[in-house]
């Protein structure tokens, strides 16, 4: 049966050191949810007070209705994977996916049947008397993977499993985790340090930063509508300028001014003084100078990259702030080159206004 995870107010310290500070997360049964962050802010460490390796100090933890503080690892009904694999290099490919259900107990004829159902569901089966060693490191995360839901568990843990494959092979089992995942409807929590990653598999992100969490929402909520600075710079690239805001007219609507120039007026109530302007490079539009509309600033390409599908710019305002633009490179001859003047629309529309100390959200 598949777990509904509540995380109440839970932390963990290490010495002096709070490795979790009061995490609160509620996770649908069935829902792939991933944690996300950069190295060290703790995701491993509530990975494993999950899992019951760690007792944290405070807060308190369930499984449906049912309190787990005191309950030990091996009663816990979790399958986990490993980045580094963890499968023993003495025993076959069918023997390492046995294990955990001889360990339990299970008869024999229902091992059989059960491993090669979970076989059968990484695409191993024809493999299932190799030893380890005789494996690439993509099926080699299949068996983890495969001994991890043999057991029927109620809860999927995975720490980065896919962080010791190459790029290609990374994308091709992030894909195939997903969908089995999506087969089975076990609960997952996913970590990651990998932003596109985690947008690619999750059905929810929490984005963690020193122990604590950022932001919870859906892949597109966390970029398009991120919670603040840290948030905004972690998940995909952004450009951040530096924004007035003043109030003045009659309805108390802040007018935005950014590089000497002012955006609209509707975008915020009754603030005034500095702000940060979040807008990420695919949201800019670059015009030639002898666009007529309002509200452009002007700039010139300092540097352009051809990506393929892509070319990104460098552009250069006249007040020396450098930001990055993307275009789509629909037409080899229309690129633009280093040098050439420009005017762009900093789309008001779609960007992020941040209060001073990148914080909050004004808009
Ligand atoms: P990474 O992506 O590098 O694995 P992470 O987000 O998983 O990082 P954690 O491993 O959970 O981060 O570490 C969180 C904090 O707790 C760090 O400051 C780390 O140094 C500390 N920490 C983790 N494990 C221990 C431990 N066993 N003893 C002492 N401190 C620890």
């Amino acid at each position: 049966m598949q777990e509904h995870v509540k995380i109440q107010q839970i932390s963990k310290y290490f010495g002096e050191n709070k490795a979790i500070d009061n995490i609160n997360i509620d996770i649908g049964k069935g829902e792939f949810f991933t944690l996300l962050g950069p190295s060290g802010c703790g995701k491993t460490t509530l990975l494993r007070t999950l899992a019951g390796f760690y007792q944290q100090e405070e807060g308190n933890l369930y499984f449906g209705d049912q309190h787990m503080n005191n309950v030990p690892a091996h009663k816990r009904n979790i399958g986990m994977v490993f980045q580094n694999y963890a499968i023993f290099p003495h025993l076959t490919v069918f023997e390492n996916v046995a294990y955990g259900l001889k360990a339990r107990k299970v008869k024999k004829d229902e091992i059989k049947a059960r491993v090669t159902e979970a076989l059968d569901m990484v695409e191993l089966a024809h493999l299932k008397d190799r030893q380890p060693s005789q494996l690439s490191g993509g099926q080699q995360q299949r068996v983890a993977l495969a001994r991890a839901i043999v057991i029927y568990p109620g809860l999927l843990l995975m720490d980065e499993p896919l962080s010791n494959l190459d790029a290609k092979l990374r994308i091709k089992m992030r894909e195939d985790i997903r969908s089995l995942q999506k087969r089975l409807n076990i609960t997952t929590i996913y970590v990651t340090h990998d932003q596109e990653e985690a947008l690619a598999v999750s059905d929810r992100i929490a984005v963690m930063s020193e122990g604590k969490v950022q932001q919870i929402g859906r892949p597109h909520e966390i970029y398009l509508s991120p919670a603040n600075k840290f948030v905004a710079n972690f998940i995909g690239t952004t450009n951040f300028l530096d924004a007035d805001l003043e109030v003045v007219d009659a309805e108390n609507k802040a007018i935005v001014t950014v590089e000497g120039v002012t955006l609209g007026t509707n975008l915020l109530e009754n603030v005034n003084g500095k702000a940060i302007y979040s807008i990420r490079p695919e949201q800019l539009k670059i015009y030639e100078t002898s666009e007529a509309r309002p509200a452009l600033v002007d700039g010139e390409i300092i540097d352009a990259t051809f990506l393929g599908e892509s070319v990104v710019y460098k552009i250069r305002f006249n007040s020396g702030t450098v930001i990055s633009a993307h275009e789509h490179s629909i037409r080899y001859n229309m690129l633009r080159k280093t040098g050439d003047r420009i005017k762009v629309d900093l789309n008001p529309d779609e960007a992020v206004i941040f209060d001073e100390s990148g914080e909050e959200v004004l808009n």
